[in-house]
């Protein structure tokens, strides 16, 4: 009998090794047992909430609206938790930091990371006092530092300026890495800081790529995405809300990328585990899509640019409206930006609204 087990253990550990494909949900638990970094997509609806777990030591970056904190609390509370190495807060939205003091009110800290604006509205003054009176260590986020937890690491890789006209784009962008494995944790970062990130030159693949801003189509941009490459995409956003978020700019790039898209709207909490080497998902609502494991269709040399222009017509589309497709290939032009593409005298398309 235990040679029997022997070899189906042998046979289990083989197939494991060999086999490039994901777990299926149903396979879950095996996920969770051999996992090395376990990533918590807490569904918060419209906001963002993610907790990171390896080895038993805790990473919490932003923690949805002020009622989700109980809920981010809890959820914490449940795996096991009683203090947590890293906090970082992305920005000074309430959708992000709104739960925030409610988690550090009922679970130790020892850093908080954030970035420094002119913010002073009040949830974020209390935040930031909380974090004092309770002796957190504070830190200022600085691109290219690098901060361990378990068998995980995270480095900052923005902002990479002193000053944006938006709160967004101070977003404290991470990516987080396990073995092989990485993702790229962005907060609410808009096209600015994408572009900055890329322009920075540093290595932003990641295997999942939680979407900047909802799945606004004011982030994600072809060039970012094309950088990162990731083979899942997330999106934190609550059902129905008032954003229209994610916008059919960020689907349809995904979409051409070949990305496997997961949205907390449609899945709830979201969790992927890693052992460093493959990648596995469960969610609380159990419908991943059936594309799951299947990353063949990648095709990153689809997504060329946000917009391509016809230098005959001078109209411009989204890159996979049909008027694309049927498009000679030497009339192409490309645009980063809708404001360069009117700049140039270019109208847009009346089917692809871009
Ligand atoms: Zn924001
Ligand atoms: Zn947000």
């Amino acid at each position: 009998m235990k040679r029997i087990l022997c070899a189906l253990l042998a046979l289990v550990i083989l197939l494991t090794v060999s086999s490039c494909k994901l777990y299926t949900p149903k396979q879950y638990d095996r996920g969770e047992a051999d996992a090395k970094l376990i990533v918590h997509f807490i569904d918060v609806g419209q906001g963002d909430s993610v907790l990171l777990e390896s080895d038993d030591e805790f990473v919490l970056i932003d923690a949805g609206e002020r009622g989700y904190g109980d809920a981010v609390s809890s959820y914490i509370n449940e795996r096991g938790a009683d203090e947590l190495k890293y906090v970082i807060a992305t920005h000074p939205h309430t959708d992000h930091m709104g739960g925030m003091r409610t988690v550090l009110n009922d679970i130790a800290a020892e850093n908080f990371i954030t970035v420094e604006t002119d913010c002073a509205t009040s949830t974020w003054i209390k935040l930031l006092k909380t974090v004092e009176e309770k002796k957190i260590n504070y830190i200022d986020a600085k691109s290219g530092d690098t901060y361990t937890f378990g068998s995980a690491s995270f480095t900052i890789l923005a902002p990479n300026s002193d000053s944006y006209d938006n709160y967004n784009n101070y977003s404290v962008v991470t990516k987080v890495t396990c073995g092989d494995i990485s993702f790229m944790l962005t907060g609410d970062a808009e096209k600015e800081s994408e572009y900055e990130m890329v322009r920075s030159g540093v290595d932003l693949h990641a295997d999942v790529l939680k979407c900047g801003h909802h799945g606004s189509s004011t982030s994600t941009t072809a060039k970012f995405l094309k950088a990162v490459d990731p083979s899942y995409a997330v999106i934190s956003c609550g059902k129905d809300n008032d954003y229209g978020h994610p916008h059919k700019e960020t689907m349809q790039k995904l979409n051409t990328l070949g990305t496997t898209i997961l949205r907390t709207d449609q899945m709830g909490t979201i969790v992927a585990y890693t052992d460093g080497r493959e990648l596995s998902f469960s969610a609380t609502n159990d419908n991943l899509p059936s594309e799951i494991g299947n990353t063949e269709n990648k095709n990153s040399s689809a997504l060329t640019a946000e917009y391509i222009g016809n230098k005959n017509s001078h109209v411009f589309h989204l890159p996979d409206c049909s008027g694309v497709k049927n498009m000679n290939e030497k009339n192409k032009v490309n645009f980063d930006s809708r404001e360069e593409a009117v700049e140039a005298g270019y109208h847009p398309c009346s089917s692809c609204n871009p």
